[in-house]
């Protein structure tokens, strides 16, 4: 049974999941980064930690029960611990993830967990130095020492985001298995978003991920679906490496099994990663005194906005 307090949106997909912006500075530079579809600059405006923690709360009581931290760079923030701990403090807060680029981690991973971190993502899109300098514009070695600071820190999962990009990495997933493998944790393969990339850029390089999913069809002992998270595909190997692939291109079943909602680093409640016309504001509500039933009625009025991107005309 669902608790009674969860919202639902007009196509009847609760809302479980909120994935907070904490910043939009980044300290690297990637060719395909989508930006969490943030279209204006922020002009540094950025929610302070209390303003964090007080949008996640009020979430939470709406019956929001998972909390991921994105940017930008969310380790810009020389008070993400703080925001991790005001977060993680939140009675009925179940899960409290966090994405990054890992090239900071190994300094603050021991402390992100103490502080009351779950889980870690970190993005590593090839194990190939120079490749990865060209993508990034940072250095593998740091990103690889963030990964294994995030293990030994006691992560659990950690997962690696491999977003895959035609005639760069699709031929590279098995090595990146193997280096799950080698280092335990779970690889994602993420098929390239169109948003804050220009045509050119993606019609060069999206790659569909239909020959991941066959290779990794035939090698897995099961497969299963998250069903609260798109419906996304998670594939058991023989070697206990797990893999997740997230395919959301004209895929229905994703976007019909969304369950999220996304705050930019400037504090407008967002509906969906590719769109930017249902903006609510309600960082300037916060500043000019709103109160608590004032922010439910946003988180309200932008859960009624959420709707599927691509959803299935027939039905
Ligand atoms: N800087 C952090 C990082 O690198 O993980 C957090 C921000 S980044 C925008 C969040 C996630 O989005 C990363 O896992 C990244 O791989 C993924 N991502 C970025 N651009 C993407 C795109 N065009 N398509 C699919 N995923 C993308």
């Amino acid at each position: 049974m669902k608790p009674l307090s969860v919202l639902h949106d007009t196509f009847g997909r609760p809302l479980l999941n909120l994935r907070i912006s904490v910043t939009q500075q980044c300290n690297y530079n990637c060719t395909y980064c989508h930006r969490e579809g943030e279209a204006e600059q922020s002009n540094n405006v950025e929610m302070t930690v209390e303003e964090i923690v007080r949008i996640a709360k009020v979430a939470v009581d709406l019956g929001v029960t998972r909390v991921k931290l994105t940017g930008g760079e969310p380790l810009m923030r020389k008070d993400l611990c703080q925001i991790v701990s005001g977060i993680a403090d939140i009675a009925g807060l179940k899960d409290l993830s966090l994405t990054t680029n890992g090239s900071m981690l190994s300094d603050i991973a021991k402390e992100l967990h103490t502080a009351g971190l779950n889980r870690i993502n970190i993005s590593l899109a090839t194990l190939n130095s120079e490749i990865y300098h060209k993508l990034t514009s940072g250095t593998l070695d740091k990103a690889l020492a963030g990964i294994e600071a995030a293990v030994k820190a006691g992560f659990n999962p950690v997962k690696l985001n491999m977003v895959i990009l035609k005639g760069i990495n699709e031929q590279d997933s098995s090595d990146m298995i193997a280096y799950a493998e080698k280092t335990r944790v779970i690889l994602q393969l993420i098929e390239l978003d169109p948003v804050n990339i220009n045509d050119t850029y993606y019609k060069q390089y999206h790659h569909s991920l239909d020959e991941q999913k066959e290779m990794l069809r035939q090698k897995a002992l099961n497969i299963k679906q998250r069903h609260f998270m798109h419906n996304r595909l998670i594939y058991h190997l023989p070697n206990t490496t797990t893999i997740e692939v997230v395919h959301p291109i004209e895929n229905t079943d994703f976007c019909m099994h969304c369950t999220r909602l996304r705050i930019t680093s400037n504090g407008k409640l967002k509906p969906c990663l590719m769109q930017n016309n249902q903006l609510t504001d309600i960082l300037t509500p916060i500043r000019q005194g709103a109160d608590n039933e004032k922010l439910k009625q946003l988180f309200k009025q932008a859960n009624q906005q959420r709707e599927p991107y691509n959803k299935n005309t027939n039905t």
